[in-house]
């Protein structure tokens, strides 16, 4: 079956200072290096790094061949990118000598995917397909809504947190992927825990101590397997994706989840996030 992932596609631009620009202060970057990012293609990635068949529904200004570039090398489907006139979504990313980051996100196209695209993107899916789709885009309703009625289920990873985005998106999810920080925002946004969620399955990440999956008031807990930790960017896309992939491919979800820690603990031992998520083969080889 296919995964469609309705999501961001940023460009990452990373600026390395000899420390964090003041209000007022004009300062040179040392070195200048750009990737490509946004929650949407990472997870577009890592599915199709899991093996998994996925087409990415999104956006992208006149300046993105490079990456519709990228993302077809990888093995996503790029044929329901449009073109819109906001320029590519980027970050840029100002990074210390200690690493200490300031970021500044411009979503640009990610916020203008034009609703004819997402129509004719979801009428080439069939019944039993996947939709996916995270908080850094436009359409995420509509598109689960199409999803939906077309018999498809819905994933949803409700990140970067947004309290009106999600509570929309909730009547409409089958599986709800959120991290700890997420789960609490989405208890003082809604005074509901995960077992209270109208979803049927809501998977908690913990970072370094793995994840719960809540079915109701069934609570079943799925350690981390231990590293050490160099570069955790991207750890919980890598996490969804490959979730995403293994449920698509039919496995039963504690396999499918046991699948995605070891691709995360895997991705957190690299430096760097959509270039550097393993695939299928490296996170079955993985020895840790
Ligand atoms: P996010 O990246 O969205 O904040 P988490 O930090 O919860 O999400 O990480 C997602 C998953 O990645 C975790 O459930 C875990 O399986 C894996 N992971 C994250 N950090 C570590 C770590 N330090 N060691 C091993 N696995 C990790």
């Amino acid at each position: 079956m296919a995964v469609w992932n309705l999501g961001s596609i940023n460009e990452d631009i990373v600026y390395s200072v000899p420390h964090i620009p003041g209000p007022g202060e004009t300062l040179a970057a040392t070195e200048k290096r750009h990737y490509l990012g946004g929650k949407g293609a990472n997870m577009s990635v890592a599915l199709a790094r899991s093996g998994a068949q996925v087409k990415h529904i999104g956006a992208l200004g006149a300046d993105g061949d490079w990456i519709v570039l990228r993302l077809t090398e990888m093995g996503v489907d790029t044929r329901f990118i449009a073109r819109t006139a906001q320029g590519t979504g980027h970050a840029v990313i100002t990074v210390d000598s200690n690493g200490e980051n300031a970021i500044t996100l411009w979503p640009g196209a990610n916020r203008e995917i034009p609703l004819e695209m997402l129509q004719s993107a979801l009428s080439e899916a069939r019944t039993g397909d996947l939709f996916v789709t995270q908080n850094e885009t436009n359409m995420q309703e509509e598109g689960a809504r199409i999803a939906r009625d077309m018999g498809l289920s819905v994933a949803y990873a409700a990140a970067p947190f947004d309290a009106a985005a999600t509570r929309a998106m909730l009547p409409h999810a089958d599986l709800l992927v959120l991290n700890a920080v997420e789960a609490e925002q989405l208890r003082e946004a809604t005074g509901q825990g995960p077992s209270d969620l109208p979803v049927r399955d809501v998977i908690v990440t913990l970072g370094a101590r793995g994840c719960d999956w809540v079915r109701g008031p069934d609570i079943l807990h799925f350690d981390a397997i231990p590293v050490t930790p160099v570069d955790t960017t991207g750890a919980g896309d890598t996490f969804t994706g490959y979730l995403l992939g293994g449920l698509d491919r039919g496995q039963p979800m504690p396999q499918a989840i046991g699948q995605a820690i070891r691709a995360a603990a895997l991705m957190v031992t690299r430096k760097g996030t959509a270039d550097v998520i393993p695939d299928l083969l490296e996170v079955q080889e993985f020895r840790p």
